[in-house]
């Protein structure tokens, strides 16, 4: 009968028996079977995966598996200790999100506009910042092993002293996120997504310097800001180049 060797990943390994957990374990299979169906049969349910390689190469889900497939399967949020598995993937998981400690503010700003998704608040509490990260899939960034070491928490990582370009760049690599870097998709101050917007429409608001030089505009519908690719621009563009340089 043809067989395939089967890996699950982090807390993905919880919906497994004991004897199959964090190790590799053989499955037989008759006929056509997709991904996806021996997934399930295996007892992990779809949603709770974001990534599967096969062979070492991603997949979606419809992919029919063959005999001999080495199949590992990585969950839809990613820990501290993953190392390992994000070197292996090109790819990144798709949905990554992040909440910043009041410690890391200066790296916020930047973080947006690279387009990340960054939640931060100053006025929050430790516990509050871990609350959110478990109801919203974040992942905690912070410079206190204290946070880290919560035992709920589970999923952050520990910034280590360096410059903001370096510390950037530490996270990007670390959870391998340059596929999803959209400079300037994000408002910088609410974090929601922007949106273009035609000139003529926001034309009383625009100075008038500005009108004659610019002609392409985003819009953040949250908090009612204008951006456009003025002197603030062309900082904030060098600190981006420099981190993805
Ligand atoms: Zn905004």
């Amino acid at each position: 009968m043809p067989e395939v060797i089967f890996r699950f990943y982090e807390e993905l390994n919880d919906f497994l028996p004991a004897q199959r957990r964090k190790r590799d374990f053989q499955v037989d299979f008759k006929g056509r079977e997709s991904v996806k169906d021996m997934i399930e049969a295996l007892g992990v349910p779809h949603t709770e995966v974001d990534l599967i390689l096969v062979n070492g190469k991603s997949v979606d889900f419809r992919c029919i598996i063959q005999d001999k497939d080495r199949i590992s399967v990585y969950p839809t949020f990613e820990s501290l200790d993953i190392k390992d598995v994000t070197h292996l993937r090109e790819i990144p998981l798709r949905q990554t999100r992040f909440i910043a400690d009041i410690n890391i503010r200066d790296i916020v700003k930047y973080m947006r506009a690279l387009g990340l998704d960054v939640y931060y608040d100053a006025s929050l509490s430790p516990r509050e910042i871990i609350r959110i990260s478990k109801r919203e899939n974040r992942t905690i960034l912070t410079k206190s092993r204290k946070l880290l070491k919560f035992s709920d928490v589970t999923h952050g990582i520990f910034i280590r002293p360096g410059t903001t370009v370096e510390q950037i760049r530490g996270i990007i690599d670390y959870l391998s996120l340059r596929g999803l870097i959209e400079p300037f998709s994000r408002c910088l101050q609410c974090n929601k997504p922007l949106v273009g917007v035609s000139k003529d429409r926001i034309l009383e608001r625009i100075p008038l310097k500005t009108r004659e030089f610019c002609d392409e505009y985003s819009y953040c519908k949250a908090c009612d800001r204008i951006y456009w690719k003025g002197t603030h621009y062309i900082k904030i563009r060098k600190v981006i180049d420099a981190i993805l340089g």
